[in-house]
């Protein structure tokens, strides 16, 4: 029987939340994917609840995931555009600022020990890092994997020559390696993670697992390319479906599975099909409005309290997390400021009604589209206005515009 921890009389669970790169709505074998075996996070869906309307607030990276750890849209934030750009870039002089509250500082405040490992991309430069919003260890690269040295490393969106830094690991604010081996970094980050989880058994803790795949370039470990019947995209996914796998088998040997919720899910959509990835059966890919780059996997579990088995429909959204861990964690959001996402408790553990009238898509600060309930508007794409309305209920790949009816 495992021992009676602080965590048990303390209440409050502990929190795993796994945050994919470029990761596509039909990636998952839970998710209809017939190229990727993913057996630990269909498992993971299988004892928990898999929803089929989760969103993230943007589809690209930075602003995904400043509204992630926030709970704001992106331009609330000042995470629209970043100098005119779409994601930040090495050595730029912004990022999330002080002023912002992150999941990080939300959850040190209320008491729990947190880590953050693997790609940050909210600003590199040491006031924005994950160390100055709350975690009391940071382990990963502060931007994206293909923001450095290697081949294939791409202009800037601006048509700037990159010229960047080589690519660096941080571990808390140092950089303690450039260049690192990239088909070695998923192992790492589990290391860390590992090494964390039992360090904090005894207290509440917090864990933010932001994995390097399936960004582009993708290296990865032989074992899982001689295996992959998707190259080197398929084999990223199964180095993911094998970090999940070592994680959840600690957290049974520490006995921690029924205090802690464990969240997966994705920045943004796949890129296009050629790339390896899928969204079907959604329309578009990263970078779009259309949902193919903004809907993305979300699994959630937790033994005891999200009944197994659940397959979930209500419109939810990555900004929820924040009001919900609040919750969970006892404490309260900021109440100096207004926060877009809301408390999916109901959802999570009574199977209760999305908390969401509408839910916005922003490209950069431009907003693109709107759904509400089964119907979604486009107001514009690529800058220009458009008129376009869809059922999702029976046209979740958007196919068939009715604006006209
Ligand atoms: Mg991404």
């Amino acid at each position: 029987m495992a021992p009676v921890h602080a965590a048990a009389a303390d209440g409050r669970p502990n929190i795993v939340l796994i945050n994919c790169d470029d990761l596509g709505y039909g990636d998952l074998g839970c998710y209809g994917s017939d190229l990727h075996d993913t057996p630990t996070l269909d498992r993971l869906a299988a004892e928990g609840v898999r929803f089929t309307d989760f969103y993230m607030a943007s589809p690209v990276c930075s602003p995904s995931r400043g509204a992630l750890l926030t709970g704001c849209y992106p331009p609330r934030i000042g995470f629209g555009s970043f100098e005119g750009l779409p994601v930040l870039f090495p050595g730029q002089p912004v990022g999330l600022p002080d002023s912002e509250v992150s999941l990080g500082r939300l959850l040190s405040d209320a008491g729990y020990a947190t880590l953050m490992v693997g790609k940050w991309h909210c600003g590199d430069q040491p006031a924005f890092l994950p160390t100055n919003h709350g975690f009391d260890h940071y382990f990963g690269l502060p931007y994206s994997n293909d923001m450095g040295r290697q081949s294939g490393t791409p202009t800037r969106a601006d048509g700037e020559q990159a010229g960047y830094p080589p690519l660096p690991l941080l571990d808390g604010d140092d950089v303690i390696e450039q260049q690192p081996d990239q088909s070695s970094l998923t192992g790492r980050y589990v290391t860390e993670v590992l090494r964390f989880m039992r360090a904090h058994r005894d207290e509440p803790f917090f864990v933010y697992l932001a994995h390097l795949y399936v960004h582009l370039p993708i290296y990865v470990q032989d074992r899982f390319a001689a295996q992959s019947r998707n190259g080197a995209y398929g084999a990223a996914v199964a180095s993911i479906d094998w970090a999940a796998d070592v994680i959840l088998h600690e957290l049974a040997q520490l006995g921690l599975d029924e205090r802690t919720l464990v969240v997966f899910t994705s920045d943004n959509g796949a890129l296009d099909r050629a790339d390896g990835g899928s969204n079907l059966p959604m329309r578009g890919h990263k970078g779009t409005t259309w949902e193919g780059g903004m809907r993305v996997p979300g699994i959630a579990r937790w033994p005891g309290r999200i009944s197994p088995g659940r397959t979930c429909d209500e419109l939810v959204t990555s900004m929820d997390l924040f009001p919900t861990f609040a919750a969970l964690a006892g404490t309260s959001p900021p109440a100096d400021r207004a926060i877009d996402g809301r408390d999916i408790s109901g959802v999570l553990f009574d199977d209760g009604p999305s908390p969401h009238e509408a839910f916005a898509f922003y490209a950069m600060d431009d907003l693109c589209a709107v759904r509400s309930g089964r119907w979604k508007l486009h107001v514009a794409r690529d800058g220009q206005p458009v008129r376009e309305l869809y059922d999702l209920s029976t046209d979740p790949g958007e196919s068939t515009d009715v604006a006209d009816d």
